[in-house]
């Protein structure tokens, strides 16, 4: 269905590029194109078939050129919003583009909202909503395995399995009813016992699903780390190591997606969100100058902490605060005891012992390192992927785990189901079975979006990036 409103938005990310695309979408995208779009040829703009490159001029009001474009023409519904889209691929100038933008308003579009090109595919029914929010998760991927996980999710692998689920549900419903309404037919031969094991077996299938929000949420928002340690322990080294070759640093531009410059490092396929890391580099003394306090707060908000000891340095005080730090702290730690291609080593076993002492069962390993010869950081990617996949990595299928938001939906569903089972043990009527599942059938439902109210559904694309 065309809305009526057609919209319009530069697709390309802000700055300059080769080219940059001007994406038209909705009932009057193909007039407004032909208002400011001449063909190189002597052809109209009509003459030339569907999803067709044509080449020619962006024109404005006066005819004056204002670039040299491809015009393409998607028409509806075999399009990415299922309306009739135009795509503008100018040169990818912010001057040009805008001026080509400006002019598709002044010819009758409005500016796109941020996700409105996926949230009208939603609307169309081309994407449910666990697939639109996979859009962004491609767009937004820090790592491969990060990547796999969102294109399961695109590809409908996720939602095929809800689908799966609320398909068991509705079937037990329609029996269930069928003997409500027709308790003298034969149908009744209902056997309340079958749909008990039919419920538990449901109940086994979304733990599964629950417990894989955890790697989900990692994969898809980074796992928040803080790297703390006194000066000269070797944190900036370590970090250096880290961020080195095929490590890229993944920035988000302001605006696109969230308001905050956020740093990813990419370990083993594990993205990383390093909390405050410009403090990190800048500050050398981090127990001397700002004191504990500091390092305490992003020790406390961190889900890791790499603490750094050097370990060719006599125990000091500091060393004391950071292990003392240690123990209140909620997030997983790894030690790192650094500088081991260095052949002295009189911290070692003190570090080690005081360690140990750490009434903390958070403390998974501790790794002697080089953040110069980078030996050891092969131990400390094999605890990561533990930390991250509980050691499940061989049996996990990424394309299938679940984020933080799909998480709490699948949980809230355990709970009616857990109720079912409950009400069914109870001896009590059909009519209430009927309810409990169909609440979890509902509730299922808000993964897919088919049963979610339109404003969580606009608050959900809000987040979304102009364009998309
Ligand atoms: P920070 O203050 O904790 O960030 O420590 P830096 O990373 O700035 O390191 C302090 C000093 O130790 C620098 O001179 C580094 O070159 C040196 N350093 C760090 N890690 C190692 C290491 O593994 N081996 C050796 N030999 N020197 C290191």
């Amino acid at each position: 269905m065309q809305q009526d409103e057609t919209i319009s938005a530069i697709a390309t990310p802000p700055g300059e590029g080769g080219i940059g695309i001007i994406r038209l979408s909705g009932e009057n995208a193909v007039s407004i194109a032909k208002k400011i779009f001449r063909p190189f040829s002597a052809k109209s703009l009509d003459e030339y078939g569907n999803r067709e490159a044509v080449y020619g001029y962006v024109k404005n009001e006066d005819g004056k050129t204002i670039d040299e474009v491809i015009c393409i023409i998607m028409n509806a519904p075999n399009s990415y919003t299922c309306e009739d889209v135009v795509e503008i691929q100018c040169h990818g100038g912010s001057v040009v583009m805008r001026e080509i933008l400006s002019l598709t308003y002044r010819m009758g579009a409005r500016p796109a909202q941020p996700g409105e090109f996926t949230k009208r595919a939603f609307l169309n029914g081309r994407l449910d909503l666990s697939q639109a929010q996979a859009v962004m998760d491609v767009i937004n991927a820090k790592t491969k395995a990060s990547l796999d996980m969102a294109m399961g999710h695109l590809s409908g692998n996720f939602s095929n399995k809800i689908k799966g689920f609320r398909h068991d549900i509705l079937a037990m419903i329609a029996h269930l009813e069928a003997s409500i309404d027709f308790p003298e037919d034969d149908i009744e031969n209902l056997d309340i016992e079958d749909i008990r094991e039919k419920v538990k077996l449901l109940v086994e299938k979304v733990e599964k699903l629950v417990e894989s929000a955890h790697t989900g949420i990692i994969l898809k928002d980074g796992l928040k780390t803080a790297i703390i340690g006194k000066p000269n322990a070797g944190k900036s080294s370590i970090m250096n190591l880290l961020l080195g070759k095929e490590r890229a640093i993944v920035t988000d531009i302001p605006g696109t997606t969230r308001d905050s410059i956020e740093e990813y490092v990419n370990i083993g396929g594990i993205p990383l969100k390093l909390i405050d890391t410009a403090g990190i580099r800048a500050t050398d003394d981090l127990v001397e100058k700002i004191g504990v306090d500091k390092a305490y707060s992003y020790a406390k908000e961190a889900e890791l902490i790499l603490a750094v000891f050097d370990r060719t340095e006599h125990f000091t005080h500091e060393d004391e605060e950071i292990i003392k730090l240690l123990e209140t702290c909620p997030g997983n730690i790894i030690a790192i005891l650094n500088k081991m291609d260095l052949s002295a080593d009189i911290n070692d076993d003190i570090i080690t012992k005081k360690l140990k002492e750490v009434h903390n069962e958070q403390i998974l390993g501790i790794v002697p390192m080089s953040a110069k010869s980078g030996e050891g950081q092969e131990e400390l990617e094999a605890l990561l992927t533990d930390i991250v996949y509980g050691g499940k990595t061989k049996t996990m299928d990424s394309q299938i785990l679940c984020d933080a938001r799909q998480g709490e939906i699948l949980r809230q569903t355990l709970k009616l189901l857990e109720e079912t089972i409950t009400t069914i043990d109870m001896g009590m009527s059909e009519d209430f079975i009927v309810i409990d599942l169909r609440s979890a059938w509902e509730k299922l439902g808000e993964i897919t979006g088919e049963t979610l109210d339109d404003d969580i559904v606009d608050q959900i694309f809000s987040q979304f990036c102009i364009g998309k």
